[in-house]
């Protein structure tokens, strides 16, 4: 064998080309001296072996840093980390280098350069299944587990998902002779290419039903219900969808199914309005109260706690009441009840009553409204949205 070349000059590249750099070049290379492109051409074949070679190399980290230090000594099969175990000793088969082409070219040419590799037969995958459901506060604060009915198919029972009467009901697809797939020739900018697809006649099955299952119709699935259990963190919010997998519809003739989606609602609650992981209460106390203060009641999610207005208290003033919010959906801590308090002014009063505030009205500190400034305000809004 010959002696290696350094592999910056097999692709062309500076000795310090970054990762971009390096897969360009490749990306030249591997387009050149493509087998395709050059059929019968050993030397073009060679060319494009020593490329994927050199890439390989150079598009890890390690290795590229192995081969920087050792040069082509660092890099036989022999030593333990970095070493490419029987990888490189025979040079790097064309599956290798096919298989490094998904990434390097982007999904849609892995199948067609892959052509030749074996055939991985489709797998049939069930539909999902969106379903919502309706949460409580309390039960978002503290997470809950929900058992709901899903509507659905589920596999056939009788033939086992297969769809056949019985185990004799099978004949082999002659389109694709039992393999599932068929080859095709297609012209590309590349030159003649070989790609396979999922044999249309049988569905990548690579065999035919010839008596189907009477209860399923030859389907392999039925309609039925089934009850799921749901765990649902605590802190989850409406919209949120969780997945539960392989709990949507089976798949047609066996294979894999599908998910179960729940999509989270919240259910209103009267008291407590939701701002992200806080929540926003309206309280509402007397005249009396705001002026000389005293204790009230507020909701939480636990229920009623008791909480100390101080005397002139206004309108507008938020109350924080830490921790008491909900818990963050990933792990961060918990929101606040913020109170936003509200002064409630009465409007039907007694002849009597009205004497009284009048006389009241004639008192010093009753005798004027003082002029609130807009910066108290502003200040009250930055509060109240922190
Ligand atoms: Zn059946
Ligand atoms: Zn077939």
């Amino acid at each position: 064998m010959a002696e290696k070349r350094d592999y910056y000059e097999v692709l062309g590249v500076e000795k310090n080309a970054n990762a971009d750099e390096i897969k360009k070049a490749y990306r030249k290379a591997a387009i050149k001296y493509h087998p395709d492109k050059n059929p019968g051409d050993k030397e073009a074949e060679e060319k494009f072996k020593e490329a994927a070679e050199a890439y390989d190399v150079l598009s890890n980290e390690q290795k590229r840093a192995r081969y920087d230090q050792f040069g082509h000594a660092g890099m036989s099969g022999a030593g333990g980390a970095g070493g490419f175990g029987g990888g490189f000793g025979g040079g790097f088969s064309m599956e290798d280098i096919f298989s490094q082409f998904g990434d390097i070219f982007g999904g849609h040419f892995g199948g067609g350069f892959g052509g030749t590799r074996g055939g991985g037969r489709s797998v049939n995958r069930g539909s999902d299944i969106r379903v919502r459901i309706k949460l409580t506060l309390a039960e978002i604060a503290n997470g809950t587990t929900k058992k709901i009915k899903v509507n659905k198919y589920i596999a056939c029972d009788k033939c086992g998902g297969n769809g056949a009467k019985d185990s004799s009901s099978f004949s082999t697809c002659s389109t694709c002779n039992g393999s599932g797939y068929v080859v095709t020739v297609q012209n590309t900018f590349f030159g003649r290419m070989q790609s396979q697809s999922v044999c249309p006649t049988c569905g990548g099955d690579g065999k035919i039903i010839t008596a189907k299952c009477d209860k399923c119709g030859g389907e392999g699935v039925v309609r039925d219900s089934e009850v799921i259990e749901i765990k649902v963190p605590a802190g989850v919010g409406e919209g949120m969808a969780l997945t539960v997998s392989g709990k949507g519809n089976a798949a047609r003739r066996g294979g894999v199914s599908g998910d179960l989606i729940v999509v989270i609602e919240e259910e209103h609650d009267a008291e407590l309005m939701r701002d992200g992981n806080n929540l926003i209460h309206n309280l509402n106390i007397t005249v009396a109260t705001a002026i000389l203060g005293g204790e009230v009641e507020v909701p939480t999610i636990e229920g009623k706690a008791k909480i100390k207005i101080a005397p002139g208290t206004h309108a507008g003033k938020v109350l924080r009441l830490r921790g008491k919010g909900l818990p963050d959906v990933n792990g961060y801590g918990r929101g606040d009840i913020m109170v936003v308090v509200d002064i409630t002014i009465p409007t039907s009063l007694t002849s009597e009553e009205k004497k009284l505030v009048k006389e009241l009205s004639e008192k010093p500190h009753f005798k004027e409204a003082e002029s609130t400034e807009n910066q108290n305000i502003f200040e009250r809004m930055k509060n109240f949205f922190r």
